[in-house]
This record gives structure tokens, C-alpha cells and sequence, in this order.
């Protein structure tokens, strides 16, 4: 819901913070993922996912989340889906050209990057969309590639 999202990007720092905290814990479960299985958890945590970003975000479940970086406020809203930065079809006023009724998602992103403490992060060219991530679970996804970062920094010391 536009409104809800236009909420999430105005509590941007609160979120990421809550977001963090939340990483932590599924992070400190990855022992417990592994020994149910990560095909098996794929589907009921991309349940809880879908619902609460959808709720939050509008969330279209691609698979890859970039709402740390973007201030909360999700690129695959944006009619065009571009994930690094608006068009330059935006509108005087901040709106999109596509669909007049909202704000530019990146317009959002950049008042939402500002809110959070130190972020420089909606500067970072994100990688093109995976289309074969989508509709999984961007949060298992993440647990996954801090558990690997941390074995190869590891086998690299
Ligand atoms: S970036 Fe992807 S996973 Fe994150 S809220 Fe948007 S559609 Fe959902």
C-alpha cells in the first residue's frame, strides 16, 4: 500500500536498524537452517517475507533486496524496475512520469539514504536482477552469503 510505503521510508533508520537486529538472529539460526534444511525453510520464511514486505514495502519478492541501500523504499516499484537510480523522466515535483500519482521510488530512496546514519551505500552500482531469484528469499539468501564471506575471509587468514 503506497501509504504504508511512504511510512517505511520516513522510519528508514528505525527500519534498517530493526532489519539488522533481525539478520543477527537468522543469522544465529544458520546451524538450525542447515540441519532442517534450506530447501525445506525456503517456504514458509518466503511466506513471512512476502506478507511482511508486502505489507511494509510493497515487495515484489525479487529475490535479491537492495532496502538497505535504498533508503527502504523498494526500485521494484518503479514501473521501469531500474535498480540504480531514477530514469530522468522524474517529474518536477518528484513524481514518476510513468505513473503520476507516486513519487519517483528513487526520489523515496534518496530522502529515505538520508535519514539513515552513514549511509552512502545508494552510491553502490548494484548487480542487474537475477530473474531466477525471484519469488525466494532474499533474508536466507543474505544469511547464506554472510556464512560463506566469513568462510573464505577465514580460509584466506
Ligand atoms: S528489493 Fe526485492 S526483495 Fe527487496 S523489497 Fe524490493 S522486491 Fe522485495
Amino acid at each position: 500500500m503506497y501509504v504504508v510505503r511512504k511510512w517505511s521510508v520516513s522510519r528508514a533508520r528505525f527500519l534498517v536498524g530493526l532489519y539488522q537486529k533481525f539478520e543477527g538472529v537468522l543469522r544465529a539460526l544458520d546451524a538450525l537452517w542447515l540441519k532442517i534444511g534450506y530447501d525445506r525453510v525456503e517456504k514458509p520464511i518466503t511466506f513471512i517475507e512476502k506478507n511482511v514486505k508486502g505489507l511494509l514495502f510493497d515487495c515484489k519478492m525479487c529475490g535479491q533486496c537492495s532496502l538497505r541501500d535504498t533508503g527502504m523504499s523498494c526500485p521494484m516499484n518503479c514501473p521501469k524496475e531500474l535498480r540504480n537510480g531514477p530514469c530522468g523522466g522524474v517529474r518536477s515535483d518528484g513524481r514518476c512520469e510513468v505513473k503520476p500519482d507516486m513519487r519517483c521510488v528513487w526520489v523515496e530512496a534518496y530522502r529515505g539514504s538520508q535519514l539513515v546514519e552513514n549511509s552512502k551505500s545508494i552510491l553502490f552500482v548494484r548487480f542487474p536482477m537475477d530473474y531466477r531469484l525471484r519469488g525466494r528469499s532474499s533474508w536466507l539468501r543474505e544469511v547464506r552469503k554472510q556464512r560463506d564471506k566469513a568462510f573464505y575471509e577465514q580460509a584466506d587468514s
